[in-house]
C-alpha cells in the first residue's frame, strides 16, 4: 500500500460520515474509525504470551510487532476502519442444547457458513465504494486472517469495551458478532474510543467458565479454553478439561451466554449465518457417525472444516463420553475403536471408560433399589 497525496477538495470529516452510512447499507452493525497507535494493547499481548496463555498457537508471537503496529503489517497505514457484524440467528438455542448432553453443543458463530468470506467481500465492496467517491487510495482488509489485533482496534474505533472474559462488549449488542477492518492510508477523523467500562462488580463469565480459563480479569488462558482445545488444539485433549466439556463439540459460548449484556444480542438475518444440517441442535450420536465424505460436504463453506475429520471425531468422542450412558453411545464408540488415528482412538477409550462408570453406577443402583424392595413391601405389609 502507498501513501498517496490526497486531493486538497476532500472533505475528510464528510467522507468518514459517508464511509459509516455504506457500512451500515453494506448489512454492518457498526463502523468506527481509529488511528494505529495500540501501545498498551502491545504491553498486554507481549504479556499474556509471555505467561504462555497462548498455548499452541505460535501465530500469535509469529509475527512479531506487526499484530500491534498496523503500519509494520501494510506499510502506509495511518488509519483502521473497524466493522461489527451481528451473527446469531433468529430462533436458535442456546442454553437449552448445553442442558441437553445428547446433543452436540457447536459454537453459535459456526452454525452456518464461514462468516470470513463475507465479511471479507462487504469489506472489498466498502473499500471500492471509497474508491468510487474519491479515487485509488491503499487499504487491505482483514477478517480474522492476519495479525491484527481486531478487539482492540474496535474498542479505540468506540465500538465497546473489553468485557471481564476479554471479549468485546457493546451496551447494546451484547457481544455475539464479528468484526472486520479495512486498513487505509486515508487520514481519516477518528472516533473516540469506548472508555467506559460497564462491567462493574458482575463476575458472571468467570463463574461460568466451565474450566476456568478466566484466570483474571480479560485474561483467558487458552490452554484451559474450551474453544483452544476444540478447535485449535491439534493433539490429544488433556484429561483434566474432558469432563467440564460437557457436549460442547466445537467452541464454547458459555462466558457469553451468561453476560448480561447478551440478552440485548439483535438477531441476525444474514442468510450465510443460518444453521446447516441441524448443527444448531444435532444428535451427538448422528453427527459420530457421518463418514469422512459426508463430513467434507456438509461442512463445505463451514468454519468447522478446518478442524478436520479426526479432530471432529475427537470432540464428539468426548462429548459421548459424557453423554448418558446408553447401549447405542457404546456400540457407536466401540465402531471407532478400529479408525486408522491414535488421536481418535485415545480418547473413544478414554469415553468408553466413562460409560463404563456409568453403566455400573446404574446396575449398581438398581440392585439397591430391587434389593430394598422386599424390606419397603414387608414393612408395608406389617403396618397395615
Ligand atoms: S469460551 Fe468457554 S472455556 Fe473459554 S473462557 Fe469462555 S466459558 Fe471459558
Ligand atoms: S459476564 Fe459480567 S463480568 Fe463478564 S463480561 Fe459480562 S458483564 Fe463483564
Amino acid at each position: 500500500m502507498t501513501t498517496r497525496q490526497l486531493s486538497q477538495d476532500i472533505d475528510l470529516q464528510a467522507l468518514a460520515d459517508r464511509i459509516k452510512a455504506w457500512g451500515r447499507e453494506l448489512g454492518f452493525q457498526q463502523v468506527g474509525i481509529t488511528d494505529i497507535d495500540l501501545e498498551s494493547h502491545e504491553r498486554h499481548l507481549e504479556h499474556w504470551l509471555a505467561a504462555g496463555h497462548q498455548g499452541e498457537m505460535d501465530f500469535m508471537a509469529k509475527h512479531g510487532t506487526k499484530r500491534t503496529r498496523p503500519d509494520e503489517l501494510v506499510p502506509g497505514t495511518v488509519r483502521v476502519i473497524s466493522v461489527r457484524m451481528d451473527y446469531l440467528p433468529p430462533e436458535v438455542e442456546t442454553t437449552r442444547v448445553l442442558g441437553e448432553p445428547r446433543k452436540a453443543y457447536v459454537s453459535r458463530y459456526a452454525l452456518g457458513r464461514d462468516y470470513h468470506k463475507l465479511m471479507r467481500k462487504r469489506l472489498a465492496t466498502l473499500a471500492r465504494t471509497i474508491e468510487d467517491e474519491i479515487g485509488p487510495h491503499g487499504y487491505r482488509a482483514f477478517v480474522d486472517s492476519a495479525p491484527v489485533m481486531e478487539r482492540a482496534l474496535a474498542q479505540k474505533a468506540g465500538l465497546g469495551w473489553f468485557g471481564k472474559n476479554s471479549m468485546l462488549l457493546n451496551p447494546r449488542a451484547g457481544s455475539l458478532f464479528f468484526l472486520g477492518e479495512l486498513y487505509t492510508d486515508l487520514p481519516l477523523p477518528v472516533d473516540a474510543p469506548f472508555e467506559e467500562e460497564h462491567c462493574g462488580s458482575c463476575a458472571q463469565c468467570r463463574i461460568a467458565c466451565p474450566t476456568g480459563a478466566i484466570v483474571d480479569d480479560k485474561v483467558v488462558d487458552s490452554r484451559r479454553c474450551i474453544s483452544y482445545l476444540t478447535i485449535e488444539l491439534h493433539g490429544s485433549i488433556p484429561e483434566e478439561y474432558r469432563e467440564a466439556m460437557g457436549n460442547r463439540v466445537y467452541g464454547c459460548d458459555d462466558c457469553q451466554l451468561v453476560c448480561p449484556f447478551t440478552r440485548f444480542t439483535r438477531a441476525s438475518h444474514e442468510e450465510d449465518f443460518s444453521p446447516r444440517h441441524d448443527l444448531d441442535r444435532a444428535d451427538l450420536l448422528r453427527l459420530f457417525a457421518w463418514s469422512e465424505e459426508e463430513f467434507l460436504l456438509k461442512t463445505e463453506g463451514s468454519a468447522i472444516r478446518r478442524i478436520g475429520y479426526e479432530r471432529w471425531l475427537r470432540n464428539l468422542a468426548v462429548g459421548l463420553g459424557n453423554a448418558p450412558w446408553s447401549l447405542g453411545v457404546e456400540a457407536a464408540l466401540r465402531a471407532r475403536l478400529a479408525f486408522p488415528s491414535d488421536l481418535v482412538r485415545e480418547h473413544v477409550r478414554w469415553a468408553l471408560r466413562r460409560q463404563g462408570e456409568k453403566r455400573q453406577t446404574l446396575i449398581a443402583s438398581s440392585a439397591q433399589a430391587l434389593s430394598c424392595e422386599p424390606e419397603a413391601i414387608m414393612r408395608r405389609n406389617v403396618s397395615r
